[in-house]
């Protein structure tokens, strides 16, 4: 164990800024104006449940409003407290600059665990929530949109909508406050497994690279490669799902809050999420070896690491221990501060939060825009390509049959081919070149720079800049 003191979330936020800001040649007190929250509001509301009051503490953090709206989760966690949310707000303002999402960046949470309470109750109280943060614009669609994190999804994100529109019935953008939202609310094909989906596609490019796989020790493709995943929650479900099912990795660990599950030969990932649901938890799972302290996974032999529950799990206790040559940080902040020195130390390459779980707020910018154009992605399109498709493979077909059926389509080609892009499609297509482009803007700093060591720095240095020019063409 080291004798050093781990820092807060934030301060471990801040310090990674830090660093990268250094190598920077910013205006006098940008660096400052960049690095603080602009604001940060708590609120404690009362709900009458089970025959009594009951108050509740959230809050709503603005880290950077450079760009508006801002943009950020709301957490439901009994954790939940002012650093926590500031950190996260800090986070998504780098993250959206990275990723090119054109968002200031927020974050809100309320101090709650959500599994003590019935629908009704958390209906009550994500309204009431909802209510306090709209009647300050902190809900807003031009000022500040929420979406999904740890402890909510689309059930709660479809109360926040509603409770907004009650409050606003003339504006015609309210389905834009929000993101995240169910599709028969509003929501966009994609966005429940945008996240875990951006975690696959950073991925694939981190593999594209020689070099970059180099760095960490390896080499060939992600079929076949050991994984371990913690929180099989939304983001760790879906990433190592995709991870399996289509890029033949093998999920050796899974890590929960009850404990963790190990199989050298791969675990059937829908088969555990499916046990949880039933049981509540990964105990008492049949096919895989089960261990009370999960965390001790952290530290087996593996190809890639992810963590994707919650923030400071890999720390000064743990970090010497851990063997992944490769962690993709798809959770916020799961490595403090130390750690991360302490791993980059060991050779191990970290792909960092502010663009591995970059995926959900891409697609959360794609839901903002269909609500504010009112119309579905591919409705005007997607059958006029499917019709001049159709016009090839007649031609192609005529062509056949004039030189005597000499050769024949592969047996797919035409149903591939005809298929015009949906919605789910496009979605899928627009995260896919957003996390490639913002892939490829860090490792060119990375790789360009003799002073940048890590993809974090690199992260860093590409988003700051991009801040302070929208600092700078604001005349600031
Ligand atoms: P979630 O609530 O859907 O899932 C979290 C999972 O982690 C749950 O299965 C929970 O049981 C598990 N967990 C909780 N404590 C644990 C512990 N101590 N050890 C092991 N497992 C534990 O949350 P989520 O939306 O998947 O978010 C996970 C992380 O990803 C958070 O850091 C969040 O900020 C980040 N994130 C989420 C999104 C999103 O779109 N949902 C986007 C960007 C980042």
């Amino acid at each position: 164990m080291s004798s050093r003191t781990e820092p807060s979330f934030r301060e471990s936020v801040d310090l990674m800024f830090n660093r990268a800001v250094k190598l920077m040649d910013l205006p006098p007190g940008l660096e400052e104006k960049i690095r603080v929250c602009n604001a940060t509001y708590t609120v404690r509301f009362g709900v009458r449940l089970r025959g009594s009051m009951h108050t509740f503490v959230g809050y709503r953090s603005v880290h950077s409003e450079h760009m508006e709206p801002v943009k950020g989760g709301i957490r439901y966690a009994t954790g939940v407290n002012q650093d926590e949310v500031e950190a996260l707000a800090a986070l998504m303002t780098y993250k959206c600059a990275l990723v090119e999402a054109p968002f200031g960046g927020s974050k809100g949470g309320l101090c709650i665990d959500p599994r003590e309470y019935e629908e009704h109750e958390l209906e009550l109280i994500t309204r009431r929530f909802a209510y306090e943060l709209a009647k300050r614009d902190l809900i807003n669609p031009s000022q500040n949109v929420p979406a999904p994190d740890m402890g909510t999804g689309e059930r709660e994100m479809a109360w926040i909508a509603d409770q907004y529109a009650r409050m606003n019935t003339t504006d015609i953008n309210a389905k834009a406050c929000v993101t995240g939202k169910p599709l028969n609310a509003g929501g966009i094909a994609g966005r429940v497994e945008a996240t875990g989906r951006g975690v696959q596609y950073a991925l694939r490019e981190f593999f594209r690279y020689e070099e970059d796989k180099a760095a960490a020790g390896l080499t060939g493709k992600l079929d076949g490669k050991r994984v371990i995943v913690q929180g099989l929650g939304n983001v760790g479900y879906h990433a190592a799902k995709f991870l399996s099912e289509e890029d033949g990795s093998l999920i050796t660990g899974i890590i929960e809050r009850d404990g963790g599950l190990f199989s050298a030969d791969g675990l059937d990932v829908e088969a555990v999420r499916n046990w949880i649901v039933k049981h509540g938890g990964v105990s008492g799972y049949p096919d895989a070896q089960y261990m009370e302290d999960g965390s001790v996974l952290l530290e087996e032999e593996c190809d890639i690491l992810i963590p994707a529950a919650l923030e400071g799990v890999i720390n000064l206790s743990n970090a010497e221990r851990v063997k992944a040559p490769l962690i993709i940080e798809a959770a916020n902040g799961p490595v403090t501060a130390g750690a991360d020195e302490i791993l980059r130390d060991k050779g191990c390459v970290i792909i960092p939060d502010m663009y591995a779980n970059a995926g959900g707020v891409t697609v959360s910018y794609f839901e903002w825009v269909k609500n504010l154009s009112h119309i579905r992605f591919g409705r005007m399109q997607r059958r006029q390509e499917e019709a001049r498709h159709q016009l090839v493979i007649d031609e192609l077909q005529r062509l056949d049959d004039v030189l005597g059926n000499t050769w024949s389509m592969s047996p797919d080609f035409k149903d591939k081919y005809l298929k015009g892009a949906g919605e789910l499609e496009l979605v899928r297509s627009g995260l896919d070149d957003t996390m490639r482009a913002a892939y490829q803007s860090m490792r060119e700093v990375w790789h360009s720079r003799d002073d940048v060591t890590d993809l974090r720095t690199a992260a860093y240095l590409v988003s700051i800049d991009k801040v302070a020019k929208s600092y700078h063409a604001k005349g600031l």
